[in-house]
């Protein structure tokens, strides 16, 4: 294969034996690139160049962290376009949707461009006279990061930039399917002036590339986003191998919709909440529980709306919802539509294989309606553009099938009333709480993360990254 993207392990791009095609899901004839895949003693020079650089990276001053990172916002900032272009290619959301999410990588690095300069230690007054006790934050040391194809470059953006941010060094696994925005990363690194060796891009299998970087006793933490089960896995042996670790998995976010909420508002939250970006957003609004007194006006507007979406080529101009990612994924959507209409959901709109211009993967966002919380389809993450009805009597069901799931990331309320929207904000069971807005879509700089089964350890994005990617040290000092 020409023209093979390499992987970058200690400052050099390093090739592999082995390579992936990545294709374009919007155009199966369209070829992204060809990336290397690394192989496990690839992984260990890159852990190993890691752990070489990070004492002088974690002794650099956080202007110089500051500045680097920077720099490489105003490039991310810079490339939009071409980044959006390329993250929408290789993982089917629409151009708007690539450029927005490039544009918020680029932001991301501005963001903790100043949290490095802003990173603050505490004084305590001891107990004991003449004692000082100084609270300060460290860095890690090496940090190992898998991320999942949904989000290709806002994802990989916020565990990066917080890591260098604070002088750890990095080992950077992507996901698969979408190694393209990765690597575009990795080199606007490099031309940032990123000393070698602080930042590794490993691309690659996770049975491969993924296990060595968590068995590795010299990565001293690892920060996931992807599926329970990955996710469940890495945990168990990060735990094993004495690591640090946070996870970010899956949901199955509620969207309540009350008889008082404004109709067009919750139509539209339900909408973009659960079908734009193909549905494949880990906050996806993919239960939708309304109650009776708005149900078949809620239902009747939303499918008529989910009709008008244009499924279609992502870059093509006018297309709503872009392709599903793959061949895989579009299976196991078609096979829980499938589910669901054997566990008696009544299929209201979509649900089928649509043919474009372009051979892709594409499928109409499907809605059910009657069904039940305890179906499959209401329990388990489908991550496309499925969404289903569950009809509840009052505020009181809605929020008890609300919290009904062993997810927690996001859930939202539609509602005009003040007193249901405090109720919910206070008793949702979930780590992000929206009133009148979709379950998905939230800002850079505030905290990001789920309870239950949706996420383990510290919250991402915004100051609170800090709490993962530093250690505390607390030192008492006798001056006599
Ligand atoms: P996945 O779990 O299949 O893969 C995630 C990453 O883990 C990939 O890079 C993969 O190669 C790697 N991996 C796989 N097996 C591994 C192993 N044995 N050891 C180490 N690494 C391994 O997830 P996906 O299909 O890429 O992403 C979709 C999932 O991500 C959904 O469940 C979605 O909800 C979740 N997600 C969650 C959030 C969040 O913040 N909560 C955000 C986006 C996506």
């Amino acid at each position: 294969m020409a023209d093979i993207h390499a992987n970058l392990i200690g400052g050099e791009w390093t090739t592999s034996t082995n390579a992936s095609r990545n294709i374009n899901p919007s155009d199966l004839s369209d070829v992204v690139g060809d990336y290397a895949q690394a192989d496990a003693a690839q992984t260990e020079a890159a852990i190993d160049a890691a752990a070489a650089a990070f004492p002088g990276w974690a002794a650099a001053s956080p202007q110089r962290r500051g500045d680097i990172l920077d720099a490489a916002g105003s490039a991310i900032l810079a490339r939009k376009d071409e980044l959006g272009r390329l993250l929408s290619r290789e993982e089917g959301k629409t151009l708007a949707e690539g450029v927005g999410e490039a544009t918020r990588a680029g932001q991301i690095f501005k963001y903790f461009a100043g949290e490095a300069l802003r990173l603050s230690g505490e004084r305590l007054d001891s107990t004991r006279p003449g004692v000082d006790v100084e609270i300060t934050r460290e860095p890690l040391g090496v940090v190992g990061l898998i991320t999942p194809w949904n989000f290709p470059i806002a994802i990989p953006a916020w565990k990066i930039a917080p890591a260098l941010a604070y002088g750890n060094s990095v080992v950077m696994k992507p996901a698969d399917a979408v190694p393209g925005s990765s690597w575009a990363l990795a080199e606007i690194l490099v031309q940032a002036g990123l000393p070698a060796g602080v930042f590794n891009l490993v691309m690659g299998r996770g049975s491969v590339v993924g296990e060595a970087i968590v068995a590795s006793p010299k990565v001293t933490a690892i920060s996931f986003t992807g599926s329970v089960s990955t996710g469940r896995r890495i945990g168990a042996r990060a735990f094993e191998t004495g690591k640090k670790f946070q996870l970010e998995m899956g949901g199955k976010n509620p969207l309540v919709v009350l008889d008082d909420a404004d109709l067009g508002t919750a139509v539209g939250a339900a909408l973009n909440g659960a079908f734009f970006s193909t549905g494949q957003r880990c906050t996806a609004s993919s239960r939708l529980v309304v109650t009776e007194g708005i149900h078949d006006r809620f239902v009747a507007a939303l499918a008529e709306k989910m009709q008008a979406l244009k499924v279609d080529h992502a870059l093509k101009p006018g297309t709503d919802i872009g392709p599903v990612v793959s061949s895989d994924q579009l299976e196991q959507d078609l096979r829980y539509i499938a589910i669901a209409r054997e566990e008696g959901g009544r299929l209201v709109t979509g649900g089928e294989r649509l043919s474009r211009e372009t051979e892709g993967y594409y499928l109409a966002p499907a809605l059910f309606a009657d069904t039940d919380n305890s179906m499959r389809i209401n329990r388990e993450e489908v991550f496309g553009p499925v969404a289903s009805v569950v009809r509840v009597r009052d505020y009181d069901e809605a929020l008890a099938v609300a919290n009904d799931t062993e997810f927690g990331l996001s859930a939202g309320i539609c509602t005009t009333s003040l007193k249901h929207a405090t109720h919910f904000k206070r008793h949702a069971q979930a780590g992000m709480v929206m009133v009148n807005l979709p379950t998905a879509g939230v800002d850079p700089h505030a905290p990001f993360g789920g309870r239950k089964g949706s996420s383990y350890g510290a919250r991402e994005q915004g100051s609170y990254a800090r709490e993962f990617y530093t250690t505390v040290k607390t030192a008492y000092v006798f001056g006599g």
